[in-house]
């Protein structure tokens, strides 16, 4: 079987699918993994082991035996669970091979191979039966196939499916139920991730706005989850105008229904103020009286002291297709519908609606305006961005003149719009053309702003210009901010760079760029959580799960360098460790060289602390003097806490082993790098020694 890994190639800009080899074994799916974040989830594992042993009770108090289905067992911890409560048999259902086949050693390593049967099959493909997978149907229904929307990896369908044909009428499942909760706010911050303001504009002759198109303003947007850990998000950063209530409930230990339905609640504002956002989290108890109960409610809503943090489960922002204004005491109905898979919300003020609405309410969400597909929420955020925006501003103004012809390479990028407003004679734009359709939505946005006759869409990718796209001019002046909707790492919208060497012949000998030049930051950190997720387990609720941590080990060493992951580290606080240190520069008044080119040094440690790994970031140097960051903003005290640029992921380089330096005279003092960019492949590869 022929795998496919998905890369992104900063030298074209797109997506590329890689054929990887059969000895390649979804090496990247498991360093990638949630398991060691799961199995560093003690709150989830204690609930589960207290559920287990409670549902094993239950059954043998009846006299029966207790027969146990896990669905989705990846290390097999629920069923060594169960068996080890007394359970008289597993059947632990795997569909991931690599995944089904650790399942099997540590179940040996454990010493519960003749208590558990590990099947590698999707839950739907098993069968019951004195041939079958199973002898017989389950009475005990294990699973953990919750995402952080709690349905978006499919336990509906799985629960209904094993409901009629794999275990018992009456059985006992773990957990017993989920319950959605969700609160109605206002927050401007998390508002910008989903619409575009109008863009203030401070030209030589008066203020300009940038309006958006009237489609984006009532378009209902996409109904891909926005998961993020809220706990980071601080309460002056949104109103609250409903009490938290309960959306819904499913009950796993009765047959489960998939087909798209929706659910009604009656919500009645405690403030007045502008409806705009739905947060939501579930919880799940693990038995039918809910003594067991594990949470994902927010640090204002859960009034325990220990917290559990976790990166598997987080917490979810929906957003209404439009803002509504929304007085206290008045009635509305909150109105959550789902298919198989996801969930979206709308808010209805009156109750005589709600029949003739019922099956829109079952559509899910499209994009009308094109903005949604093409730009991510840290994108929208990113253009909300009013201080980001004045620097493009200023650097513009510096660099424009009269007769600038001025050409933009970004995806959907507003700065011609800039440009233009602020003086430019002509102003073009192109992008790559191959995923998305930038186009139409920048004709909209043209549009509504009575520019679209004035800046002209070169409908062809930068490689391709030709000089009658163009009109035979010269351009004197290219810009780019630069995003592209395929960039992972900070590094990726280096395809500027090569965008602008393809694009050479056609610039003027005194041609400006902006950004002029780039570099590439380093820093060591300690984070406070986000090292669980790359972090061996050893035991886990006293099995030895160790099979998995060689395996993720063994994939994460799979090519010859390890590779930095990218991650939103406004989400995951960490505090620096170094002074954060320019590491490589790449100057875009020059084509990319032939050459590939590297650097070597060492980074002092000036903070006690572990060193976790290494964080990098690009700055953007847009004009003399101006730069913008994607990356640290500042520490902000003595003890290193770091701010983030919350609009981009910054790369996390996760060091093999962690150094932790009790005092500053201790161990090393440094920590020491090499750095390579091969300009062949646009790929930054990375090495550190402790
Ligand atoms: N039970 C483990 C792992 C949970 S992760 C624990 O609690 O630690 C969920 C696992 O379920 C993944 O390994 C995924 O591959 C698997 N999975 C999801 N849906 C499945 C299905 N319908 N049948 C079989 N495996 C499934």
């Amino acid at each position: 079987m022929k795998t496919f890994c998905g890369r992104a190639n900063p030298t074209t800009g797109a997506m590329e699918w890689l054929e990887e080899d059969e000895n390649y074994d979804y090496h990247q799916e498991i360093a990638r993994s949630r398991y060691a974040d799961m199995l560093h989830d003690k709150d989830r594992n204690e609930k589960y082991y207290q559920g287990i042993r409670a549902a094993v009770s239950r059954v043998k108090e009846r006299g029966e035996k207790a027969i146990v289905l896990d669905i989705g067992t990846g290390t097999g911890l629920l069923s060594m669970m169960a068996a080890s409560s007394g359970a008289d048999f597993c059947y632990a259902v795997e569909v991931f091979k690599p995944m089904a086949n650790a399942a099997v050693k540590i179940v040996k390593k454990n010493g519960f191979h003749d208590k558990i049967k590990v099947i590698n099959k999707h839950s739907t493909e098993v069968t019951v039966g004195p041939d079958g997978d199973m002898q017989c149907r389950a009475n005990i229904l294990v699973t953990e196939l919750f995402d952080t929307e709690l349905i978006g990896e499919g336990a509906l369908p799985t629960y209904e499916h094993a409901h009629k044909y794999l275990v018992q009428e009456g059985c006992e499942a773990v957990p017993h139920r989920a319950t959605v909760y969700v609160q109605l706010v206002e927050s401007k911050r998390m508002w910008a991730w989903n619409k575009l303001f109008p863009v203030h504009v401070e030209a030589e002759d008066g203020e300009k706005i940038i309006v958006p198109p009237s489609e984006m303003e009532n378009c209902p947007g996409v109904p891909s989850v926005c998961d993020i850990q809220l706990n980071q998000m601080p309460s002056s950063d949104f109103t609250v105008l409903s009490d938290v209530v309960t959306m819904f409930s499913v009950d796993f230990s009765k047959p489960v229904r998939s087909a798209s339905t929706y659910y009604r609640v009656q919500l009645e504002p405690i403030k007045s103020g502008k409806a705009q956002i739905v947060l939501s989290w579930w919880d799940i108890d693990m038995d039918p009286s809910g003594m067991i109960n594990c949470t994902m409610a927010p640090y204002w809503v859960k009034h325990t002291s220990a917290f559990q943090w976790r990166d598997h489960w987080m917490q979810c922002v929906y957003f209404l297709p439009n803002e509504e204004p929304v007085l206290q005491g008045e009635k509305l109905y909150l109105i959550a519908s789902r298919d198989e898979y996801s969930l979206w919300y709308k808010l209805q003020k009156a109750r005589g609606e709600e029949e003739s609405k019922a099956d829109v309410l079952l559509e899910s969400p499209v994009c009308r305006c094109q903005a949604h597909l093409l730009w991510n929420r840290p994108r929208f955020g990113q253009l909300n961005d009013k201080n980001r925006t004045l620097q493009y501003v200023k650097s513009l103004m510096k660099v424009l003149k009269t007769d600038s012809v001025c050409l933009c390479i970004s995806d959907g990028s507003l700065l011609p719009v800039l440009a233009q407003y602020l003086g430019a004679k002509q102003c073009m734009h192109t992008s790559r053309t191959d995923l998305y359709h930038p186009h139409e939505l920048l004709y909209a946005v043209f549009l509504a702003n009575h520019l679209e006759d004035k800046i002209k869409i070169i409908e062809a990718r930068p490689e391709l210009l030709t000089s009658s796209h163009l009109e035979d001019k010269k351009i004197s002046v290219l810009v780019g901010e630069p995003f592209f909707a395929t960039s992972l790492l900070p590094w990726h919208n280096l395809y500027f760079w090569y965008a602008r060497t393809a694009v050479t012949d056609h610039l003027t000998s005194d041609v400006t760029i902006l950004p002029q030049s780039a570099s590439l930051h380093m820093m060591i950190v300690e984070f406070q959580d986000l090292w669980r997720i790359r972090s061996p387990c050893g035991t886990c609720e006293g099995f030895d799960v160790q099979t998995m941590d060689d395996m993720i080990n063994n994939s994460l060493n799979y090519r010859e360098s390890k590779e930095a992951e990218p991650h939103p580290l406004w989400e995951y606080p960490c505090k620096s460790l170094s002074d954060p240190q320019e590491v490589l520069t790449f100057d875009f008044r020059k084509t990319v060289p032939q050459h590939r080119f590297s650097t070597k040094g060492s980074v002092s440690l000036l903070r006690k602390g572990k060193s976790h790994g290494a964080v990098l970031w690009m700055e953007y140097y847009l004009a003399a003097d101006i730069s913008v960051s994607t990356g640290l903003v500042q520490i902000s005290n003595e003890k290193g806490n770091c701010e983030w640029n919350p609009h981009c992921k910054q790369a996390v380089y996760f060091f093999s082993s962690v150094i932790e330096s009790e005092t500053l005279s201790d161990l090393p003092s440094a920590v020491a790098y090499a750095i390579n960019f091969d300009t062949k492949t646009g790929e930054i590869a990375m090495d550190f020694k402790l």
